[in-house]
């Protein structure tokens, strides 16, 4: 497998954990593996009924930080698209318990997407040196849970 596509999908994959650990959105695992065809790579995020809408707003911006991670916009490759089906869930989500709440919005899901879209661009870039490294560090080593991904973020240097 080209080592250039490897490096391509661990930093799909350090998106959407790096911006998780950040935001402290929930996620059992973050991985990467070789198969015979092609790489395979998931980093499984947690979304509960219970959350609130911050943080589901959150927990979609992990969502799409991974297609924004590989500095491509590629919301039409098949491990994008699947993020941004659950991006738009979630959202959905959101949209209906916000009606029934006194923050009543009349953003339809694409808009807010597009908004969710803005502010993911924004964190991917604000936190790049973060991916770059997570993404390193998974290359090494395959799987990283939760609490490892946030003990090397916290090794690292802020600033
Ligand atoms: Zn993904």
């Amino acid at each position: 497998m080209n080592p250039e596509n490897k490096k391509r999908h661990a930093l799909h994959e350090a998106g959407h954990s790096t911006i998780a650990i950040m935001l402290n959105v929930l996620f059992t695992t973050t991985d990467i593996y070789d198969r015979e065809v092609d790489i395979h790579g998931t980093t499984k995020i947690i979304v509960r009924e219970d959350m609130t809408i911050d943080q589901k707003r959150n927990a979609v911006y992990a969502m799409l930080a991974g297609g924004f991670a590989t500095g491509e916009d590629a919301s039409n490759e098949k491990g994008v698209a699947k993020d941004y089906q659950e991006a738009r869930n979630i959202i959905a989500n959101i949209i209906m318990k916000g009606i029934t709440s006194d923050t009543a919005t009349m953003l339809n899901i694409e808009d807010y997407l597009k908004e969710c879209e803005g502010e993911t661009k924004k964190l991917v870039v604000k936190y790049n040196k973060f991916i770059e490294a997570v993404a390193d560090e998974l290359l090494i080593k395959r799987e990283l849970s939760r609490d490892q991904v946030e003990e090397f973020i916290n090794k690292m240097p802020k600033d």
